[in-house]
């Protein structure tokens, strides 16, 4: 009975690959500084699987920056713009395409599927010349194979690839990429030839765009292109794997039919229509990879209900052709639970990291094969049962009020128009109203007092005095530049969704749980192991503390439900719309106290609202639904006059303008940053609707000061779609990671070319 991983984080269990590309990048560090450091992951990771006893140990999932990008060098496929001349590629034309360089910009990076991981977009065309142009999968498996261990390289499959690469500057966007295919299956052929000579005996393609709705011209691509690999994989054994959702009917069987293939690996966490699929007909012969840990959370595996789910296949495909494996690679949890010092004993037994998954794979497959280690499984059965019953788990109170949300629709009473009216006449703002999206720039000194305060140096008299002067100076700052809405600057917040979830019970933190964004970026999400709710209020104190510095609208400045939701590690013992419902009942509490305590405008970001849509269409208006039905609860019970925002940051709308209209907020803003006319056209259809919105006038990505002309001009392109009185006027996202010396002529020219805008109108 065999194991599988099907790939492994890169950074490292303290990010030690992070601070090595840091420092190399700040040209600190040498270039074999980096591969040393690189080098040295990737075999305790190797040795780390090889010692749990895993038969099929990934290689080629290391990689410097992203697995994406890491084809398109295979491929050569680097944009002209690099002026890259051939031969191996090295540090210089990869990273310039990551990351960009002096003289021309990075490539472009987008969302892998619906994970928080962001790959680099493949730039192709008609015209792109491919060649073999990185070794590293070759590499990678003579560098394992030196150690005697002898792994699968793993490759982003050939249609994958190209379906998720876009149309090059200049080719025409309904230039088909899949026409591609014949130019770069000779080179996945030349890495599979070397790879054979260097003695690997079976290689993995993943595939996950497998688990789209796919027409069947894209299916025929996947048949086509294994046809014309196998004779290239004869000899080798090759698993397809797909990940991250269910399977349909049409795009199992193209799977199970493709020519070359041993074997098929499905995330079977995520896919339970994918299980009855295999379960009413698999190939004969054929390897399944049963993708039973959850590569995607950090919970640990119901390893009796796996070995159910598994006995149950190895009937159905064969004792010695079921291999136990990942949901999908583990690049997407935390590394190891054994660097995490501050969680209690009972909350870790719930938990299982990268490094732990990979024991419970072996334990599962030990099991199977009759040497169930029944020490290691009832230890399991026990911190299962235990995280069923712990009163931390559970709030009956929570539970019954979350409940009775989900049945009825909760909207403000009052339509938009009439809501807005009402409000103006309290806040009596200007035409074009000026306002920022919430934080100020984080100042070293800001960072340190936090630091400070957290490890118990600074006392807590001394910390909110620290605070209040910076809430004044930001306040005073906003006064002089004459911002109309202000805010208090978000100084007390680390990150968002971690301030708001230290403050509600059911929620845990760990100290290294990172997880790759992208290049060097880490996230640390938090994780919600509990029925949620709100001890006390959060944000209270500061927003009345700021409202009593000025006498204009200070806005409350919230994290939504949604947002919380998506950017945690979520319980799997319910559904996400049920712990969304309470959160929302959370900030909900806490939008009635801010109300309370005199502030009339209160801004609830949705930043991550898109980021949850399902990958497969028939899911997504379930999802859409309850995720703005969350969002309507936090702020159904205030007053007309009190103004309710919300903050997006993205400008991918079009397949959602209804749910933002849905949500119902009297004032959106939005990231406007790159396309002006697509989104504003957009939004002409949701005008009708008569809210705010405020398309951010600058991009804060950057550290360019925009000048008064260049604002004015971009209002003024808005005002030619958006009516006079519902245009809001404010930069694209928070200040938080800008420096002073850019915010303040940035906001100076912003406030400027609206007091200009207004004499005109
Ligand atoms: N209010 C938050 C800020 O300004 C919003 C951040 C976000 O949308 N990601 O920082
Ligand atoms: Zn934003």
């Amino acid at each position: 009975m065999a194991s599988h991983i099907v790939g492994y984080p890169r950074m490292g269990p303290k990010r030690e690959l992070k601070f090595a590309l840091e420092s190399y990048w700040d040209g600190k560090s040498s270039a074999e500084d980096l591969q040393k450091v690189a080098a040295d992951l990737r075999s305790s990771i190797w040795k780390q699987m090889a010692s749990a006893g895993i038969k099929y140990i990934p290689s080629n999932t290391f990689s410097y920056y992203d697995q994406v990008l890491d084809t398109t060098a295979m491929l050569g496929a680097v944009p002209p713009r690099y002026n890259w001349t051939g031969g191996e590629i090295g540090f210089d034309t990869y990273f310039s395409m990551a990351r960009g360089n002096a003289s021309v910009p990075a490539m472009e990076m987008t969302k892998w599927f619906d994970t928080n991981y962001h790959f680099i977009v493949p730039e192709l065309g008609p015209d792109v010349k491919f060649s073999y142009s990185s070794h590293k999968a070759v590499h990678e498996y003579k560098e394992a194979k030196a150690l005697g261990i002898d792994t699968v390289p793993v490759f982003v499959g050939p249609v994958s690839y190209l379906l998720l690469s876009k149309p090059a500057k200049g080719v025409d966007k309904s230039f088909s990429l899949l026409s591609l295919l014949d130019k770069i299956l000779p080179i996945y052929q030349e890495v599979v030839t070397e790879l054979k000579q260097a003695g690997a005996t079976w290689v993995q393609l993943d595939e996950p765009l497998l688990v789209m709705d796919l027409d069947a011209n894209i299916l025929k691509a996947f048949t086509d292109a294994y046809s014309k690999l196998e004779s290239t994989l004869s000899g080798l054994n090759v698993i397809v794997e797909t990940y991250f959702a269910d399977i349909t009917p049409e795009a199992f069987k193209t799977l199970v039919s493709l020519k070359g293939v041993t074997g098929f690996g499905f995330d079977l966490v995520r896919g339970s229509k994918s299980l009855d699929l295999i379960k009413s007909g698999f190939p004969k012969g054929k390897y399944l990879f049963a993708g039973v840990v959850d590569g995607r959370n950090i919970w640990a595996n119901d390893l009796a209900g796996s070995l159910n789910t598994l006995q149950a296949l190895e009937g159905i495909v064969g004792k010695d052709k079921l291999v136990v494996s990942t949901s999908c690679s583990l690049l997407h949890t935390a590394v190891d639970l054994v660097n995490e010092t501050k969680l209690d004993h009972e909350l870790k037994s719930w938990f299982a990291f990268a490094a732990q998954k990979v024991v419970e794979v072996n334990a599962l497959a030990k099991a199977l094969a009759g040497q169930k280690d029944e020490a290691f499984f009832s230890a399991n059965a026990a911190a299962q049962a235990s995280r069923k019953s712990s009163p931390r788990v559970t709030n009956e109170a929570v539970q019954k009020a979350a409940a009775a949300l989900r049945g009825s629709d909760h909207r403000r009473a009052t339509n938009v128009s009439d809501r807005l009216d009402a409000q103006q006449k309290k806040l009596n703002l200007p035409v074009l109203p000026t306002t920022t999206i919430g934080s100020f720039p984080q100042t070293i000194e800001l960072r340190r007092v936090r630091r400070e305060y957290k490890a118990n140096k600074i006392s807590e008299d001394d910390y909110v005095k620290a605070i209040k002067e910076e809430i004044n100076k930001v306040v005073k700052l906003q006064e002089e530049l004459d911002v109309d809405v202000l805010v208090h600057g978000e100084p007390e917040r680390n990150d968002m969704v971690e301030y708001f979830g230290e403050q509600l019970s059911g929620f845990a933190f760990t100290v290294n749980g990172w997880v790759q964004s992208y290049g060097s970026r880490c996230v640390k999400p938090p994780i919600i192991f509990g029925d949620v709710s709100r001890p006390k209020a959060m944000t209270v104190f500061w927003s009345s503390t700021a409202q009593s510095m000025t006498s204009r609208p200070m806005k409350g400045m919230l994290t939504g439900p949604v947002t919380i939701l998506n950017w945690s590690f979520v319980r799997n013992d319910q559904p996400r719309f049920e712990t969304c419902y309470q959160i929302a009942m959370a900030i909900k509490n806490e939008v009635e106290d801010l109300e309370k305590a005199g502030i009339n405008v209160i801004q609830i970001d949705e930043a991550a609202l898109r980021e949850g849509l399902p990958l497969r269409k028939s899911e997504q208006a379930f999802y859409l639904d309850w995720a703005v039905h969350s969002f309507r609860i936090t702020n159904v019970g205030v007053k007309d006059t009190t103004q309710i925002h919300t903050h997006m940051c993205y400008s991918n709308f079009n397949d959602i303008i209804q749910s933002i209209i849905d949500m119902d907020a009297d004032v959106i803003t939005i990231e406007n940053s790159r396309s002006d006319e697509k989104l504003l056209s957009v939004f002409r259809e949701g005008v009708k609707y008569g809210a705010g919105i405020g398309p951010g006038v600058y991009d804060i990505h950057s550290p360019r000061i925009p000048s008064t002309e260049e604002i004015a001009d971009r209002i003024n392109k808005m005002l030619a779609v958006l009516e006079t009185n519902i245009l809001w006027v404010n930069p694209d996202c928070g200040l938080k990671t800008r420096k002073y010396t850019e915010v303040k002529p940035a906001l100076q020219n912003m406030v400027t070319a609206a007091k200009l805008l207004r004499t005109k109108l």
